[in-house]
Formats: C-alpha cells, sequence, structure tokens
C-alpha cells in the first residue's frame, strides 16, 4: 500500500468511524430528546403545561415513581401530580404501603429536570361519589380514612385543592352522568374545586357544563398507569395536557392559579375552557400580518400559528370576508388569505373580522367566537 492510497484508507476509516459515533449519538440523543410543547405566554403569565392525574407501582401503576418525571420531562410538561390511589394498593406484597413513598421517591429526578411535583393522592369510592384527587397536600397518609367525607376533609385541612375525576366513566356511571347530592355537600363545605373534563382520551361534555355552571376550574389528565409510551405515543394520540396560567413557575403560583380557575384543557389538538382565557390564549398563538393591498382591489392577509395545535378557522360571510373561509392552520406554520370586501372597508385602520375557532370549545357543541383585528398596512 503507498502512502497516498493508505491516506485514502484512513481518511474513509476516520470519516466511517465518525458516521458510527454520530449514528450512535444521534440516537442517544433522540431518546432522550424533550418534545417542547410552544404554548406561548399570556399576558402577565406564564403558561404551564400540566398533568396532574398520574399512577405508579405503589397502587396500581405498571412504572416506578422516578419514571413517570422522565415520562413527564420527554413529553415537554412542567409539572405533574402522582396520584396514587389510598384504598387500592395490589402491589401491596412487593411494595411499600407507605402514601407519600411515591413523591418522596421522585421528588430526586424532577428536583434535577425542573418538573414541580405536586404531591398528591386518588381518594378512592364506587359512585357516588366516586374518585377524587387532592393536590397538594402535605402528608397523603392522614387521608388513609374509612369515612369518605373524613378523607376529605382531612386533604382539605390540609390546605388542598380537590377534583372530582373522570364524572364520565362509564364503569362509575354506565347509563347517566349524574352530579349527585354528595357532590352539592362536598361544593357547600368548599370541598370541591376542580373537575376533569378529560381523563385519559375520554372527554366529559357533563363535566364542562357543571364546570361553568358551578366555578370549578377544569382539568385534563392522562390517568396513566402503563408506561406512558405503551399507551399514549403508540397509538399515536397525545397526552392531555392542564394548561395552567400561572404569575410564575413555582409550586405556590401554580396552586394560586388553580384555585383561581385559570386553566384550559388540550387534547387530541382540541381546546376546552373558558371564552375569555381561550380567546386570550389565540390572541397569543394567532398572529395577523397587516393588511396588504395591491391596486385598488386585491388584499391579503397572512396568519401565522405560533402553538403546537393546529387552529381551525371558520369566517362567516360579512360584508368583509376572507378566503379560503374555512381553513386549518397547522403548528407554525402561516396561512396567506385574501380579503374580500375590501372596497367596502371603513374608514380608519382596524378592522375587526368575527371568526369561530372550531377546535375550541366553551361548552360542549359550542366553539369559540373570536375577533380577528386586522391594521391596514401603512
Ligand atoms: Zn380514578
Ligand atoms: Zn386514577
Amino acid at each position: 500500500m503507498g502512502m497516498k492510497q493508505f491516506h485514502t484508507t484512513f481518511t474513509k476509516a476516520i470519516v466511517l468511524i465518525c458516521y458510527i459515533v454520530q449514528a450512535q449519538f444521534h440516537s442517544q440523543a433522540q431518546n432522550i430528546a424533550r418534545q417542547e410543547l410552544n404554548f406561548p405566554d399570556i399576558p402577565g403569565f406564564v403558561t404551564l403545561k400540566c398533568d396532574f392525574h398520574t399512577h405508579t407501582v405503589f397502587s396500581d401503576g405498571a412504572v416506578w415513581p422516578s419514571v413517570r418525571i422522565t415520562e413527564a420531562w420527554r413529553d415537554g410538561l412542567d409539572a405533574i401530580c402522582i396520584s396514587d390511589h389510598i384504598e387500592y394498593q395490589p402491589h401491596h406484597k412487593d411494595v411499600n404501603t407507605d402514601h407519600n413513598r411515591s413523591y418522596e421517591l421522585a421528588l430526586p429526578a424532577a428536583q434535577r429536570m425542573g418538573i414541580l411535583l405536586i404531591r398528591g393522592a386518588e381518594i378512592t369510592r364506587s359512585m357516588p361519589p366516586g374518585h377524587f384527587n387532592a393536590l397538594f397536600i402535605k402528608d397523603a397518609s392522614l387521608l388513609a380514612k374509612d369515612d369518605f367525607m373524613e378523607a376529605i376533609q382531612a386533604a382539605a385541612e390540609q390546605g388542598a385543592f380537590i377534583q372530582w375525576n373522570h364524572p364520565c366513566w362509564d364503569a362509575q356511571q354506565p347509563d347517566t352522568v349524574r352530579w349527585f347530592e354528595e357532590h352539592t355537600r362536598l361544593l357547600a363545605k368548599g370541598y370541591l374545586h376542580g373537575i376533569e373534563v378529560i381523563n385519559e382520551t375520554q372527554y366529559c361534555p357533563e363535566a364542562q357544563r357543571w364546570a361553568v355552571e358551578k366555578n370549578l376550574t377544569i382539568t385534563g389528565n392522562s390517568d396513566i398507569h402503563d408506561p406512558i409510551d405503551l399507551f399514549y405515543h403508540s397509538q399515536h394520540i397525545k397526552r392531555p395536557v392542564t394548561l395552567v396560567f400561572a404569575r410564575e413557575k413555582t409550586e405556590a403560583s401554580l396552586k394560586d392559579a388553580l384555585f383561581e380557575r385559570r386553566t384550559l384543557v388540550v387534547s387530541g389538538d382540541v381546546y376546552y375552557g373558558d371564552s375569555a382565557l381561550l380567546a386570550t390564549l389565540v390572541s397569543s398563538s394567532l398572529k395577523a400580518s397587516p393588511v396588504m393591498v395591491y391596486g385598488q382591489k386585491e388584499a391579503f392577509i397572512t396568519l401565522t400559528n405560533r402553538s403546537p395545535v393546529p387552529l381551525h378557522l371558520q369566517f362567516s360571510n360579512n360584508e368583509i370576508s376572507l378566503s379560503p373561509s374555512d381553513l386549518v392552520i397547522p403548528p407554525g406554520t402561516t396561512a396567506r388569505l385574501q380579503l374580500n370586501g375590501y372596497a367596502n372597508l371603513p374608514a380608519g385602520k382596524l378592522i375587526a373580522v368575527p371568526v369561530h375557532i372550531l377546535n375550541a370549545f366553551t361548552l360542549p357543541e359550542t366553539s369559540l367566537k373570536y375577533v380577528l383585528k386586522l391594521t391596514l398596512n401603512p
């Protein structure tokens, strides 16, 4: 082998090694990558992505507590609650039955990865009254009471935020979905603060209606028992997320926001929640360009979706309309629309165009009415 040939072979070998190293590094990097959920913040608040209902081997889940933290980090979340059942511990022959243990084991991982870990538990009864998550408790063992009201009271005395879980779960409400006297009693005592509008992949329209009627905070949670990839990602569905609008990313701010009902729910690319909050998030997500006028008649705008959820817009045909009048703007993309009726534009520089956001629900079957504000290019 001549020197030149040796060099060529040597270079090839080095290049090959680089490829192999890079490929290995790449696959490792992919395995531990965090999928960022880039929901924009809204004026005055940061948008925290949360899952307030998960299980581990310390109740009927199939994973170790610290794994829930890694999964949350990978799924782009800011906060989770491990809410193991108080009354149901099928692994008790193999695993410690201390109700605080899952939180304690997950906490170091949460602190390392910047995930807010909420101490919680699921108070588990047949219907009525059903299952309830108590969040922000200090000692889960105090919730182990035979009497349901005593268990709830023990949570409330610790300053807990208490939510009714999965009111639509057909194992508990097979025929109709009812609000029972027990729930009225909880509400009257100030022991009921929130309700799950989404549990796993199930939307509960009654829960959304009750939340509006009774001033409850809405949440949407995975209630994950399996490793998260076995349930959600393998079926190409996303874990539901509760968006919490907090003054800052701290447990105290998160708790305030939950009690002050500043939440929205996202599941399967659909938003649920209060119309004012939804409109604020849409206005932070959807950026309109000024109206660009060409010649006498033609005018265009662009709309950019800066959120991780597609936005489905439907414009009604008014004096001024936009075409296409029905369109989906995928995350991180910009659509170009023609502004019709430009010749009839009112005097002044601001144009308000009403639009329905068809994948944002303020009530069951009621989509968000939004006003798109456009300015004329100077
Ligand atoms: Zn449950
Ligand atoms: Zn559960």
